[in-house]
C-alpha cells in the first residue's frame, strides 16, 4: 500500500514519523476517515470543514498541503485501487525536537499523514442487514469531544468491552442521557420521529448525521434534536448510528433488550438507502 507522508507518496514500511512526535508522545492530534464508494470520496468538503475546525480549536497550524488534500485523496484512491473504502488523514503538531507540554515554536511544520484501507463490502454491510447489538457503558471521555482528536483510548476500551460482551459497539452513557456510540452518533425512532443528541462540547458533530438529518428533513420525516436516556433508548421503536465508516446502521439490540423484533427497522433501512444514493450522486 502506498501512504501519503509530508509531501511523499510512499510504500507503507518506508513512512517513518519522529519518536518525539506531539502525535505519539501527547496525542496532540486530529484526524478525520472520508469513505470511498465506486472510487469516489463521500462528503470531502464536510470532512475538509471539520478537520479545519478542530485545527483552529486547537490552536494547531494547518499542513502546507492543506489545499491539496483533496488531490492527495484522489492520488491515493488511484494508487490503491481502492473501490470502496476508507482514507485516514491524520495530522499532529508535528515533531519540536523534544519533549515538552508546552506547543512548539511557529513554524514547527505539521506532521501530515494519509493512507487508505480497502474495505470491499463497506455498502453490503453484513452489519447493517442483520442489525448491530451494543452494550452501554459510562462516558469517561474528556470534554471536547467536538474537537475530532486522536486520543481513542477510551472508545477503543469500550469497544474491547463490547467485544468482551458479545456485542459489536457500545453507546456511551453520561448523567443517564445517552451521548454518542464509541465511533458513532446515536439515533432512536419513536412514533415515527427521528430523536438524536443535539450538537454540544459533548458529541463530535458528524458530518454524515448532518447528511442524514438533511436528507431525512427531505423527505418529510420528522426529527427532535435532545438528548434521550438510556431507558427510552431500550424502549425505542428503533434504533440505528451513523458514520463514515457505517453510512446508517440499523442497532437492534441494546444490553440485551431487543428493538424492532431484533431485526433492522423500516426507519434505519429506509435512511441507510437514502443516504447511500444521495451521497453517491454528491460523490467527488
Ligand atoms: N462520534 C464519534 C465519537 C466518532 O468517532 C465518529 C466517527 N468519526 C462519529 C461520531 C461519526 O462522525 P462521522 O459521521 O463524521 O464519521
Amino acid at each position: 500500500r502506498t501512504v501519503y507522508l509530508n509531501g511523499d507518496y510512499l510504500p507503507e514500511d518506508e513512512a517513518k514519523v519522529s519518536v518525539f512526535d506531539r502525535g505519539f508522545l501527547m496525542a496532540d492530534g486530529v484526524y478525520e476517515v472520508t469513505s470511498v464508494l465506486g472510487g469516489k470520496l463521500i462528503d470531502f468538503d464536510g470532512h475538509l470543514v471539520r478537520l479545519r475546525r478542530s485545527l483552529s480549536e486547537l490552536d494547531m497550524q494547518e499542513p502546507a498541503a492543506m489545499g491539496d488534500l483533496l488531490e492527495i485523496h484522489r492520488e491515493l484512491v488511484a494508487r490503491n485501487e481502492i473501490d470502496e473504502g476508507l482514507i485516514y488523514l491524520q495530522v499532529t503538531r508535528g515533531n519540536p525536537g523534544d519533549r515538552d507540554f508546552h506547543y512548539p515554536p511557529e513554524g514547527t511544520a505539521p506532521t501530515l499523514v494519509v493512507f487508505t484501507q480497502a474495505k470491499p463490502g463497506l455498502a453490503a454491510s453484513p452489519l447493517a442487514q442483520r442489525g448491530a447489538r451494543v452494550i452501554s457503558v459510562p462516558d469517561m471521555r474528556w470534554g471536547r469531544r467536538d474537537i475530532k482528536t486522536v486520543q481513542l483510548l477510551y472508545p477503543s476500551m469500550a469497544k474491547m468491552m463490547a467485544q468482551k460482551a458479545g456485542a459489536d459497539d457500545a453507546w456511551l452513557v453520561q448523567d443517564g442521557l445517552v451521548t454518542e456510540g464509541t465511533s458513532n452518533n446515536a439515533y432512536i425512532v419513536k412514533d415515527g420521529r427521528i430523536i438524536t443528541r443535539a450538537l454540544s462540547n459533548d458529541i463530535l458533530h458528524g458530518i454524515t448525521r448532518a447528511a442524514v438529518l438533511r436528507f431525512a428533513r427531505e423527505a418529510q420525516m420528522e426529527i427532535e434534536e435532545r438528548s434521550f436516556t438510556l431507558d427510552e433508548a431500550k424502549d425505542a421503536d428503533e434504533a440505528f448510528f451513523t458514520s463514515a465508516s457505517g453510512f446508517v446502521t440499523p442497532v437492534v439490540e441494546i444490553d440485551g433488550c431487543k428493538l424492532s423484533g431484533g431485526t433492522p427497522g423500516a426507519v434505519a433501512t429506509r435512511l441507510r438507502e437514502i443516504y447511500i444514493d444521495e451521497s453517491l450522486k454528491r460523490a467527488t
